[in-house]
């Protein structure tokens, strides 16, 4: 089955008591047991609940993976995958990488004894460098936040698999519609759902795929133990999302292409970073795993400074200043004061993350609109 045919289909079943075509909120917190000892497949919520199923289905299957398993967040998500490892493990990940999946790993994890290394993975090579005998996951993030670096997901989970080492991508960025970790050798997908997947702005959710089902095992026993899981109410609204996700992909991804297009040949503007430029250092490997480069880039003003880009993030009228992404709402975002705060000043700027980069998240609105917002805005700078 095709990409839009799953989105629309997979999971969701009739309803088996009236028929319903939409998988109904079953909003309870347990189910009543004919005996002690046997149930319908459901005995207490955090455990399983209907429509939180159907869309761990939903979102397997556009994941071309066997099992999926939804949270509370994607940070949810993340903390359970990082619980499978033990103290005196170590973790490899990038050095461009999404501000509270880095707070975690140095703030929560490393007092328990976890050792994370943040490298460039842009250069594969660099990956045989930190690898030793305590190393047991390999977190990717592809493509990057808000730099927009590419991983090579394939070479990068060879070299893992070789060394016994977990390979879990955060493919947040790219959602399931232009890139599929499963298919390139990574054992774990991650997704804050909040973003593309539920796709409109008003749910916060994380979501795993696996294929393996020992591993599938671990996690849904510690989502279970831990409880970080989302309710019905919300699976529902990601649900309803997902049917439109290849519509909203398309569009995104043509935006993107028209705002970076735009943004690039402006006399105002310093460096555009959006993957689907040929002199983009991660354009090859982009082409070759992702199917479109998607409606996230980032850019800086020429000659600029913060005072520049603050003056040009209150300017805009259409584009909302606000964190986040993915939802069908243009949004404009700071990522040295806002998503990507939590890493410190010296860490962030050695690593590319400059004062005054500017992030877009570009919706589905026309993007004349779009266009016109800016040029108004850069008009003012
Ligand atoms: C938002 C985001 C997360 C965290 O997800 P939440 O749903 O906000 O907990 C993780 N990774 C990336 C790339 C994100 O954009």
């Amino acid at each position: 089955m095709k990409f839009g045919t799953k989105a629309v289909h997979s999971g969701v079943e009739p309803d088996p008591s009236t028929g319903a075509i939409m998988t109904p909120i079953y909003q309870t917190s347990t189910y009543v047991q004919e005996s002690p000892s046997k149930h319908k497949g459901y005995a207490y919520a955090r455990g399983a609940n209907p429509t939180r199923n159907a869309l761990q289905k939903s979102i397997a299957a556009l994941e071309n993976g066997r099992y999926g398993i939804c949270f509370s967040s994607g940070m949810g998500a993340t903390d359970a995958v990082i619980k499978l490892l033990s103290p005196g493990d170590e973790v490899i990940t990038s050095n461009d990488l999404y501000g509270g999946s880095y707070r975690m790993f140095k703030k929560v994890f490393e007092k328990f004894g976890i050792k994370f290394h943040f490298i460039d993975l842009t250069n594969t090579a660099n990956l045989n460098a930190h690898i030793n005998k305590n190393t047991k996951l390999l977190w990717l993030e592809t493509p990057s936040n808000p730099l927009m670096r590419i991983i090579d997901i394939e070479a990068c989970s060879a070299i893992a698999k070789k060394n016994n080492i977990l390979v879990a991508v955060d493919n947040t960025f790219a959602s399931p519609y232009l890139q599929n970790p499963l298919a390139l050798g990574a054992d774990i997908v991650m997704h804050s759902v909040t973003k593309y997947l539920s796709g409109h702005s008003d749910v916060i959710m994380g979501a795993l795929v696996v294929n393996d089902e020992k591993l599938h095992q671990e996690l849904a026993f510690i989502a279970n133990s831990c409880g970080a899981v989302p309710g019905p109410q919300d699976s529902f609204l990601v649900l309803r999302g997902i049917k439109t996700l290849q519509l909203r992909m398309e569009r995104h991804c043509l935006n993107g292409k028209i705002i970076a297009t735009f943004l690039q040949t402006h006399t105002k503007i310093g460096k555009v970073y959006w993957p689907g430029f040929s002199d983009h250092p991660g354009y090859v490997i982009a082409k070759k795993q992702m199917s479109d480069f998607g409606g996230m880039l980032s850019f800086t003003l020429k000659n600029d400074s913060l005072e520049k880009a603050t003056k040009f993030m209150e300017s805009v009228q259409l584009f909302s200043l606000a964190e986040s992404l993915g939802g069908v709402e243009s949004l404009i975002n700071h990522p040295a004061s806002m998503t990507h705060a939590s890493i410190p000043k010296e860490e962030r700027i050695k690593n590319g993350l400059s004062d005054s980069l500017i992030r877009l998240s570009i919706g589905i609105e026309d993007a004349e609109d779009l266009i016109e917002d800016l040029e108004l805005a850069l008009n003012l700078v």
